[in-house]
C-alpha cells in the first residue's frame, strides 16, 4: 500500500513504518544547473533532495557533514518503480 507523503514532510524520515516502495542507497552527490542537490542513488537514478521549506525541508544537504552523514541513507527510487532508464552521476561533491 502505498501512503502519500504530508507536505513539509523530511525528507530523511518520509517513511511510514513497514515495506515502502523501492529504496536505494545514496551514493553520492552533485548539484543540477540550478544549483539544486541531487542525490545519486545506487540503482542509477538521481533524485533532487531539494531544501525547500514548508514543501521539503532538507536541511541536511546544505552542509557537507550532513551530505556524508546521508551517504548510504535510502530514499524512495519513484524512478525505480516506474522501471525508468539510468541517469547521469557526474558525482562532483564530497
Ligand atoms: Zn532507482
Amino acid at each position: 500500500m502505498y501512503i502519500a507523503r504530508p507536505i513539509g514532510y523530511n525528507c530523511h524520515l518520509s517513511f511510514p513504518p513497514g515495506t515502502p516502495p523501492m529504496q536505494q542507497p545514496i551514493i553520492g552527490y552533485h548539484r543540477d544547473e540550478d544549483d539544486h542537490w541531487v542525490a545519486e542513488l545506487a540503482c542509477g537514478h538521481n533524485q533532487h533532495v531539494r531544501h525547500d521549506p514548508p514543501w521539503q525541508n532538507c536541511s541536511w544537504v546544505t552542509t557537507s557533514e550532513g551530505r556524508a552523514q546521508m551517504l548510504g541513507f535510502k530514499l524512495e527510487c519513484k524512478k525505480c518503480d516506474e522501471g525508468s532508464p539510468r541517469d547521469q552521476q557526474p558525482r562532483e561533491v564530497r
